[in-house]
């Protein structure tokens, strides 16, 4: 199964990716689903930054090293081959091996940076999603919802450098409302995640929807 993880900046993904990695062995679900579901591990991984590849493209894309701008459609490919090169060198062997991936960030996150916060058309985002997913889609995806200023503000307390877009909130705001379209849109897949609330608040709701995802 694979297992997203989604939201703006600051929201609180990759903590609580780990948080919920770190539950599923303590709670002992790991070990339910290995009896139940033939499940041979827990892989955790991220996009962009999946593979060997891909950790050369995420350079590529947050510490852009010359005073030249990358271009909207060249940042969209460039995602574009970092998730080519995760689903066919990482999710899709795994998932054949009967893997449990949590992954930060996948398709929807192109459609709310690259379609709704760069305004690249979403027809072609859907195409060019198909052409590097090769029609792997996730199971499920847990959608922390946060206002994009809050968000900001997290990671400004963080001190994030490599953080692109920082000041320009009302990009933030337009990836906010591309995530929350595609909730609208996907309601079987993407679960809303209340993440203004404290961490171990939002770990509940996560454990929530998991349990009742593997129940089904
Ligand atoms: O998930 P993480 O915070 O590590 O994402 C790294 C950066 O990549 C974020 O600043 C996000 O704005 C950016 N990003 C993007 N378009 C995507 C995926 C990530 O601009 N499709
Ligand atoms: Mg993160």
């Amino acid at each position: 199964k694979l297992i997203v993880f989604e939201g703006v900046e600051g929201c609180g993904k990759t903590t609580q990716l780990r948080r919920s990695q770190q539950w599923l062995v303590d709670s002992g679900w790991q070990a339910l689903l290995q009896t139940k579901d033939c499940l041979q591990q827990i892989a955790v991984t991220r996009e962009p930054g999946g593979t060997e590849l891909g950790l050369k493209v995420r350079q590529l894309l947050l510490e852009p090293s010359t005073a030249e701008a990358i271009e909207s459609r060249a940042e969209l490919l460039l995602y574009a081959a970092d998730r080519a090169q995760h689903v066919d060198g990482y999710l899709h062997p795994y998932l054949l091996q009967g893997a449990l991936i949590l992954c930060d960030r996948y398709t929807d996150s192109t459609i709310a940076y690259q379609g709704y916060g760069r305004g690249i058309d979403l027809n072609l985002i859907a195409q060019l999603n198909h052409i590097a997913t090769n029609g792997l889609e996730s199971d499920l995806t847990l959608w922390l919802d946060l206002d994009a200023a809050t968000g900001l503000a997290r990671t400004q307390r963080r001190g994030a450098a490599d953080r692109i877009e920082q000041a320009d909130l009302s990009f933030h705001q337009r990836v906010q409302q591309g995530f929350t379209a595609l909730a609208q849109q996907h309601p079987q897949r993407i679960a809303r995640i209340d993440a203004s609330l404290r961490e171990a608040e939002v770990a509940q709701q996560i454990q929530t929807v998991l349990e009742q995802h593997f129940a089904e």
